[in-house]
């Protein structure tokens, strides 16, 4: 387990993730019923972007660096509408008009729940584990859990509530990563099947991409969305760039599709390495 997060912490792909993640979530507050977020591959929460890491790479300030912060240009009425639940989030853990530290996954879900809801945090890597276990160890709506991801998904579904989002987001730091995604989604399925799904992929090679729609056409789960954002064209031969990323919604909530029509090409241009270069695309998988 090489992956560490804190060198990507907020760059374009946790950009994408998390104001999409947002969005579901407030879907989901649309009736009273407590729901559940359930985070496979968790993290440790929130990140410094000061630390080593995080400087070294640079990698937020092409991502949420150019949407609040001292650097950020101003954005469209209604794409400040699409994106409030998930800034909100991010500027609870900021000093007003700065941008000093990254929430990841758990806090963005955790700054958007109500009383009746819950989250459950899954991260194997002991460190990673361990400052999840910390940052959470007062929370009654919080469970932390240090299982691998792929046995989380199996024993946490279905939720007690009957209502909620799954979160799927692994490294892909090991061969075969794809073909157990989609083994982890179609079984998931089974357990939980009005759940919402959101499984994440990086996009570096395009052959691998159409692997996983391959295989995803083949384990025939229904009602997909796919949803792309590159910030630099994806080319064959360089399959070490992360060009982009993208997520596969499975039982996406009504109209976000309409939603993320407008906001990812939006996100795309805003988030692209050079004028033109950015692409972002939403689109019915099955
Ligand atoms: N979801 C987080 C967020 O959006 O802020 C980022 C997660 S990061 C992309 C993937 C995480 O999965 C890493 O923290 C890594 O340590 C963890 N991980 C790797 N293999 C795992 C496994 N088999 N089970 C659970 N977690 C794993």
């Amino acid at each position: 387990m090489n992956y560490r997060h804190i060198y990507h912490a907020g760059n374009h792909a946790d950009v994408l993730k998390h104001a999409v993640l947002a969005l579901v979530i407030e879907h989901l507050k649309g009736k009273d019923a407590g729901f559940r977020v359930i985070d496979t591959h968790a993290g440790t929460g929130s990140y410094d972007l000061g630390r080593e890491e995080a400087q070294k790479t640079g990698e937020w300030l092409g991502g949420i660096g150019r949407l609040i912060g001292p650097n950020a240009k101003p954005m469209p009425d209604d794409i400040a509408g699409l994106l409030a639940p998930y800034l909100r989030a991010v500027r609870t853990w900021n000093p007003p008009g700065l941008l000093t530290r990254y929430p990841g996954s758990p806090r963005i879900a955790r700054a958007l729940l109500r009383p009746q809801d819950m989250l459950v945090v899954n991260e194997l890597h002991p460190d990673d584990a361990a400052a999840l276990r910390r940052a959470f160890a007062n929370d009654a709506q919080t469970k932390t859990l240090m299982l691998d991801g792929w046995t989380a998904v199996k024993a946490l579904l279905p939720p007690r509530e009957r209502r909620g989002v799954v979160l799927i987001d692994p490294p892909f730091e090991a061969p075969g990563e794809m073909g157990r995604v989609v083994d982890a989604l179609s079984d998931a399925v089974k357990r939980f099947a009005t759940g919402i799904y959101m499984l994440w992929y990086p996009i570096k090679d395009r052959a691998v991409v159409r692997d996983l729609e391959r295989r995803l056409e083949t384990a025939g789960v229904p009602k997909l969305l796919q949803v792309e954002l590159e910030v630099s064209a994806t080319r064959h031969g360089e399959a070490e760039r992360l060009t982009g990323s993208g997520l596969i919604i499975c039982n996406p909530p009504y109209q976000l599709d309409k939603a993320l029509g407008r906001l990812v090409p939006w996100l795309a241009g805003r988030l692209a390495v050079s004028e033109r270069s950015g692409r972002g695309v939403v689109k019915a998988l099955l």
